[in-house]
């Protein structure tokens, strides 16, 4: 037995070290990134299916590596897992996505609404929505410009009045509030009805599995009967269209439609769409 325990570590040390290499040395990489500004915000439209109009768009981080190109954030996931480094690109999330929204705004061009992504981290501080208010007032955009996505875990996971407490009175503000990743988390039924949850946001990893076909009609289902919309997210083809359109989905976001793309091209994108 010792014999094979000391075999263990030597077959495994040194792939955890390097595995632990790998992320501190990503980390590090990624704080260099956010002092040279390469990390910025790409923009995915929504699409309300009656409507066939975009009602908004979801910013989503993209670091704009110099030798790697742009990198989605299944690249960097451990920056959004560390405490201090999640605070900063959630940080940058906003005064970017504020910023465009208010050159949007002067240029008039209809963006609708913009859904920021929020972490765990961001609610530490205990005061997320004052300083989002405060943000929006500073930028000087409407609070019925903005949507926060709030995946279930952060949302069941810390329960208390920090992150309650904070949901409410951004949502008393007119900030719209969107549960992120519905169904791949932690959340009971009985407490959606304790959160002010404007849109319900269906994981691509349903929409695109046919086989769930089952829970996606009932999240559609419940959606409407607790007076949310719904929207599916990883739409990427006419059928899973027509399905989700059967079914009564509100909204769509997916390559169907149209990619994350830079802020420079939303306007072009809104154009030909025809909104
Ligand atoms: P998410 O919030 O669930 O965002 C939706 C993801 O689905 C995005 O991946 C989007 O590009 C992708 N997607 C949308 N439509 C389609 C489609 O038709 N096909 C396929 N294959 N994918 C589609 P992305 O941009 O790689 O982001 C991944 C995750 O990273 C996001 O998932 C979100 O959890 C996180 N994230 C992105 N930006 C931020 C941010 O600023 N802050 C925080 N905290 N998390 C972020
Ligand atoms: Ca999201
Ligand atoms: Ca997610
Ligand atoms: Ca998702």
């Amino acid at each position: 037995a010792k014999e094979a325990g000391r075999n263990r570590s030597i077959v495994f040390e040194p792939a955890m070290r390097t595995e632990l290499e790998r992320r501190v040395e990503l980390l590090r990489d990624v704080r260099a990134a956010v002092a040279a500004n390469e990390f910025t915000l790409f923009y995915q439209p929504v699409v309300d299916i009656r409507e066939r109009r975009v009602v908004g768009f979801e910013a989503l981080m993209r670091w704009i590596h110099p030798e790697q190109g742009v990198l989605t954030p299944g690249h960097f996931m451990a920056a959004f897992e560390d405490q201090e480094l999640s605070l900063r690109l959630g940080d940058l999330a906003f005064e970017q996505s504020l910023r465009q929204m208010r050159a949007w705004l002067d240029q008039g061009v209809e963006f609708g609404r913009i859904a920021v992504n929020i972490s765990a981290a961001q609610f530490r501080s205990g005061r997320l929505a004052e300083e989002v208010q405060e943000r929006l007032a500073r930028w000087n955009v409407p609070c019925a410009r903005l949507t926060i996505e709030v995946t279930e875990n952060v949302y069941m996971g810390w329960g208390s009045d920090l992150v309650s407490g904070n949901i409410s009175r951004l949502h008393a503000a007119g900030v719209m509030i969107a549960l992120d990743d519905f169904g791949t988390g932690y959340a009971s039924l009985a407490n959606l009805r304790q959160f002010p949850i404007d849109r319900l946001k269906i994981d691509k990893s349903f929409v695109q599995n046919a086989e769930d076909e089952a829970i996606v009609k009932a999240v559609i289902t419940l959606g409407a009967s607790m007076g949310m919309k719904v929207v599916a997210e990883g739409v990427e083809d006419p059928d899973q269209l027509a399905a989700l359109i059967r079914y009564g989905c509100d909204q769509i976001q997916g390559y169907h439609f149209g990619k994350p793309m830079p802020a420079e091209e939303v306007a072009g994108f809104l154009e030909r769409f025809g909104a």
